[in-house]
C-alpha cells in the first residue's frame, strides 16, 4: 500500500549536540539520506546513535546545525504524523492491549482504524493470539515487536528504528529481517535504523554509516549494493559477508583512531 505522502529525504547539515551537562554526543554530522532508502547507523555503544536518531525524530534539538525532512524541520514532520519511531525500550501504554496501542497510534495520526490491517500487522510481527494482551503479559521481545507493529501502522513516510530487535529472539529476528524490508520496499518508506548488529545492518540496508566513538562523527559511508528485493538468505551470501567485513574494518579503524578499547562495542 503506498504511503499518503511520498517518502522524504533527510538532510543533516553540520549537526552537533552538546547536552546541558556538557556531554558532547554528536559532532558536525553532514548526511543526506535519499528518499525511499534504508540506512543503518552503526557505531560503538554510547557514541551518540540514539541522540542523532532522536534529533531526526524532532524529539531533541541540535545544539548546532540543521536537520530537514523534505525541507521542513523534524518537529513539523513529527506533528503531522509523517514519521514513526520504535525504540529499543518500547513505550507501550501499559493499560492498553497490543491492539489498543496500535489503534491509539492510528487515531493520534488521524488515520482510519481498519481491523483487518491491524490483524495483518500483528501477524507480521508474529504476535498472533496476543492482540488482546497487555504489555505486562508479554516478554521484552514481544513488546518490541508490538512497538514495531505500532510504528508501521500509520504508514509513515519516514520510519526510525532504534535497536528495535534488541530483545527479540533470533528466530523472530530472522523472520523480521526477511519481512520488514518487503514492507518498506512496497511502501517506499525512508528508513533509518540504529543497530549494533553489523550483519543485520548489511542485510537490511542500502547504505551503512559507520560512526566514531563519542562524539559521533561520520567515519565511513558504505553503499550496500545487494539486490532489491533482498532474496531470502542474502545475508549469508559471499557478497554480503564481504560487505560485513568491510563495515567491521571501518569500525575497527574508527575505534583505533580514537584509541578506545574495542571491548566498548
Ligand atoms: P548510543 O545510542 O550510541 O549508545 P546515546 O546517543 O544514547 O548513545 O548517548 C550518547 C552520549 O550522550 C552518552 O554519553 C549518553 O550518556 C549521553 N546522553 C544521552 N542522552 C542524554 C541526555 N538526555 N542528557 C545528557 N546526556 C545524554
Ligand atoms: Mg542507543
Amino acid at each position: 500500500m503506498p504511503p499518503e505522502t511520498p517518502p522524504p529525504e533527510i538532510d543533516c547539515s553540520g549537526v552537533s549536540k552538546r547536552f546541558d551537562g556538557g556531554t558532547e554526543a554528536v559532532r558536525d554530522v553532514d548526511l543526506t539520506i535519499a528518499a525511499g532508502q534504508t540506512t543503518a547507523l552503526v557505531g560503538p555503544s554510547g557514541c551518540g546513535k540514539s541522540t542523532l536518531l532522536r534529533m531526526v525524530a524532532g524529539l531533541e534539538d541540535p545544539s548546532a546545525g540543521t536537520i530537514e525532512i523534505a525541507g521542513a524541520p523534524p518537529s513539523e514532520t513529527l506533528q503531522q504524523a509523517g514519521l514513526s519511531i520504535a525504540f529499543q525500550d518500547p513505550s507501550l501504554l501499559p493499560w492498553r492491549s497490543v491492539r489498543g496501542n496500535i489503534e491509539l497510534a492510528l487515531s493520534l495520526a488521524r488515520r482510519p482504524v481498519s481491523d483487518s490491517e491491524i490483524n495483518q500487522l500483528i501477524a507480521l510481527v508474529g504476535l498472533n493470539g496476543f492482540a488482546d494482551a497487555r504489555p505486562a503479559e508479554l516478554s521484552g521481545g514481544m513488546r518490541q515487536r508490538a512497538a514495531i507493529a505500532r510504528a508501521l501502522a500509520t504508514q509513515p513516510g519516514l520510519l526510525l528504528l532504534d535497536e528495535p530487535f534488541g530483545a527479540v529472539d533470533e528466530l523472530t529476528r530472522r523472520q523480521l529481517a526477511q519481512d520488514l524490508p518487503r514492507i518498506w520496499e512496497a511502501r517506499g518508506t525512508t528508513t533509518l535504523l540504529v543497530t549494533h548488529s553489523v550483519s543485520e545492518a548489511v542485510a537490511l540496508s542500502d547504505r551503512v554509516i559507520v560512526l566514531t566513538p563519542r562524539p559521533a562523527r561520520v567515519a565511513a559511508d558504505i553503499v550496500i549494493d545487494l539486490p532489491r528485493p533482498r532474496p531470502e538468505g542474502i545475508g549469508r551470501s559471499d557478497d554480503a559477508l564481504e560487505l560485513v567485513e568491510r563495515v567491521f574494518a571501518e569500525l575497527t579503524e574508527a575505534m583505533a583512531a580514537e584509541d578506545t578499547p574495542l571491548a566498548a562495542q
